[in-house]
C-alpha cells in the first residue's frame, strides 16, 4: 500500500459517528465506543482524526488508534484521561448516547502487510492499536499465519487488555510479554532479535522518547528501515 492510499485519500473522507458509550479500562484510562457504519472498515492498526463538534474548544482534532478490529461491530478508542484533563478529554467525556464526533481516515501505514513474524511493542497505552490488530487476527478463520511476540510495557504495571491477551494466546500463536523496566524489554527485543534478525517486521507504538530509542536500535542491530514501522503518540 502506498503513502497515497494510507494517507492523502482518507483524510478526505469525513464521517459522523454516534456515541454509544464509554467505560473505565484501568486507573485514569476510559474507552469511547461509537457506532460502526455498514460500509465502514479499516486495516486493524489504522487511526482516525478525531474531531469535537458538539461545543467550540481550542485544538478540537487529535489522532486515536482505533482499539476495536474491523471484525467487531463497533469503533473504539482508548486513551489517557488525567485528572485535570485538556479541553478536549474534557468533551469526550461530555458525550451522551447520540452525541456525534467526526472522523477523518482511517489513516496511516501501522498494519501487518504479510505473513512473517512480527514483534509487536507497546509503551503504555501504545497498546491500543495492537489492541486491534490481535483482536482482528484472533477473529478471523485464516487466524494467526504470523508468529506475533507482542512486548508490553509499562511502568505502573496498569496492563489494559490483560485478560483478553491470555485468553488468546491459549489458543494462538501469540506470545505477550508484561515489562515493567527498560531492560527487561530491550532483553525481550533482542532476544527476538537473535531468532528472527531482519526476516521479521517490528511495529513500536508508544512516546516519541521511545519509539525512537528502540527504533535506533533495531537499525543499528541492522533490521532494514522499511521492516520498522512506528506509531509516535504525541502528548505523552
Ligand atoms: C497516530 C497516533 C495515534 C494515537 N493514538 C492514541 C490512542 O490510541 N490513545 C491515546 O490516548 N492517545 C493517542 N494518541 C495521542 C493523542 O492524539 C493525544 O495527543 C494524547 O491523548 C494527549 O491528548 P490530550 O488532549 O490529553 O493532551 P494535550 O492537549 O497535549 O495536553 C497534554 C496535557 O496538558 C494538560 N492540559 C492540556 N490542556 C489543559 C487544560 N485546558 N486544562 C488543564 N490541563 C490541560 C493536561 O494534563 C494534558 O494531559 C495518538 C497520537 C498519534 C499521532
Amino acid at each position: 500500500m502506498g503513502f497515497f492510499q494510507d494517507n492523502l485519500i482518507p483524510i478526505f473522507k469525513k464521517r459522523e459517528l454516534l456515541f454509544q458509550e464509554s467505560y473505565k479500562e484501568a486507573e485514569n484510562v476510559f474507552s469511547f465506543v461509537f457506532e460502526k457504519e455498514k460500509d465502514m472498515t479499516w486495516k486493524a492498526g489504522q487511526y482516525g482524526l478525531f474531531s469535537i463538534t458538539h461545543k467550540k474548544i481550542k485544538n478540537p482534532t487529535k489522532p486515536f488508534s482505533l482499539s476495536s478490529s474491523p471484525t467487531e461491530n463497533v469503533i473504539k478508542i482508548t486513551t489517557v484521561i488525567p485528572d485535570e484533563p485538556s479541553d478536549f478529554k474534557k468533551a469526550l467525556l461530555e458525550l451522551k448516547k447520540g452525541s456525534k464526533v467526526s472522523m477523518s481516515g482511517p489513516l496511516g501505514p501501522f498494519y501487518l502487510k504479510d505473513n512473517r513474524p512480527a514483534l509487536l511493542v507497546a509503551g503504555g497505552i501504545g497498546i491500543t492499536p495492537f489492541r486491534s490488530i490481535v483482536k482482528r487476527l484472533s477473529d478471523e478463520s485464516s487466524g494467526f499465519g504470523n508468529k506475533v511476540h507482542l512486548l508490553y510495557m509499562d511502568s505502573q504495571q496498569s496492563f489494559l487488555f490483560k485478560n483478553e491477551w491470555d485468553e488468546i494466546s491459549k489458543q494462538a500463536s501469540l506470545n505477550v510479554n508484561y515489562l515493567t523496566s527498560r531492560d527487561e524489554l530491550y532483553l525481550k527485543i533482542n532476544e527476538f532479535l537473535t531468532s528472527y534478525k531482519d526476516e521479521a517486521n517490528y511495529f513500536i507504538a508508544g512516546p516519541k522518547s521511545m519509539t525512537d530509542s528502540i527504533s535506533t536500535h533495531l537499525l543499528n542491530q541492522n533490521v532494514h528501515k522499511k521492516n520498522i514501522t512506528k506509531d509516535v503518540f504525541t502528548g505523552y
